[in-house]
């Protein structure tokens, strides 16, 4: 973007209205813009002006989104749920590369910029997910930031080749190693944790594991995976996705998992969902764990719901808030007092949004 814009009546963070001038691509003033300034100006019409949204948490490889419609009627249980995808992906046709690009459009259009993406590896499909996701984000290189997690969907352990599988997808260029619930999908914690921080050491990446695993259960893999970044120092470079377990009843454990997670600068996503036992938003936060929020799937093979929209999240779930606790660079992000104020003013007032790229 060479040229120079002026955003006009724009309110930065919900503060007051101003105009933001923006030139090679960067913001050159926030103020009000002189009328003899030449540049193509857009009216913002007293919308709120936000960085760029940050979706830290979905699957972009097998959304159905523009797809005709799918009956869906498996169980509601994990495994269950996994392999009637596994098998409708070939089914239905759902070529990876055409759905994200499709989703990341959806996205952006909403204000998002920076998406973490896990993306399927497993002995089925191979890495047709991670190719597809990969044409994807070179696509819209210059508009958004995608991550690419390489995500063992299926399992690890109990599908063998896919260990191989994974430390292929990263020799390909996904940035992060992905995990699933270590005990109740491999049945082999020690296994799989073995194999994810091996990874992890072997190409200089982060990682970030799902873990639906409940209560006392996911609190014990909980504290493995405490104990691993520990003695791999990896600080600061682990994400817990969904962490139900620490959305149970017993206040002092989860208190002394909070603090462990904090010391060790472990991060927590969370969807924030209204019908499960999920991390205690305030109090996570306040114990000083880095949390942030994403859409999960989006109208795939799991549900029907979703549309990529970061920023109507917080209207819905108080969880949800953290997808505006945006920051300048990419990565789960922490939530800031700034961000807190703008969801109250936000949720109060039913103002409109506008974002900037966050290179900005
Ligand atoms: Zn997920």
């Amino acid at each position: 973007m060479d040229q120079t814009v002026i955003l006009k009546n724009v309110r930065p963070w919900g503060e007051s209205a101003t105009d933001v001038v923006i030139g090679e691509g960067r913001i050159a003033a926030v103020a009000p813009a002189a009328a003899t300034i030449e540049a193509q100006s857009i009216d913002g019409r007293g919308a709120i002006l936000l960085p760029g949204l940050v979706e830290a948490h979905t699957h972009l490889d097998k959304t159905l989104y523009g797809m005709p419609w799918n009956r869906n009627s498996v169980p509601s249980n994990l495994v269950a749920k996994i392999t009637n995808e596994r098998n409708s992906k070939k089914r239905i046709g759902l070529d990876p590369a055409r759905q994200s690009a499709r989703q990341v459009a959806l996205s952006v259009g909403h204000g998002t910029t920076h998406i973490r993406s896990h993306v399927d590896v497993d002995t089925e499909h191979g890495l047709a997910g991670v190719h597809g996701v990969m044409a994807t984000r070179e696509k819209y290189a210059d508009v958004v930031d995608i991550e690419i997690v390489a995500f063992p969907q299926s399992g690890m352990l109990i599908r063998e080749g896919t260990k191989e599988l994974m430390d292929e997808a990263l020799s390909l260029g996904a940035d992060v190693v992905g995990g699933l619930d270590p005990c109740s999908m491999d049945l082999d914690p020690k296994g799989h944790l073995d194999v994810v921080f091996a990874l992890a050491e072997k190409h200089g990446k982060p990682i970030d594991i799902h873990l639906h695993e409940p209560g006392e259960l996911g609190a014990f893999t909980t504290r493995l995976i405490i104990e691993r970044t520990r003695a791999h120092a990896m600080g600061g470079k682990v994400t817990i996705s969904h962490a139900f377990c620490l959305g149970h009843n017993d206040y002092l454990a989860i208190g002394r998992l909070l603090e462990q997670l904090a010391e060790t600068g472990i991060a927590i996503m969370t969807t924030g969902p209204a019908d499960y036992a999920c991390p205690p938003l305030i109090r996570t936060l306040d114990a000083g764990v880095t949390v942030c929020s994403g859409s999960d799937g989006i109208r795939d093979c799991w549900g029907p719901y979703g549309n990529a929209t970061c920023s109507s999240a917080p209207c819905s779930s108080a969880c949800a808030t953290t997808s505006i606790a945006t920051t300048t660079s990419f990565g789960p992000s922490r939530w800031s007092p700034p961000a807190a104020r703008l969801c109250s003013a936000w949720k109060a007032t039913g103002s409109r949004l506008a974002t900037w790229p966050t290179s900005c």
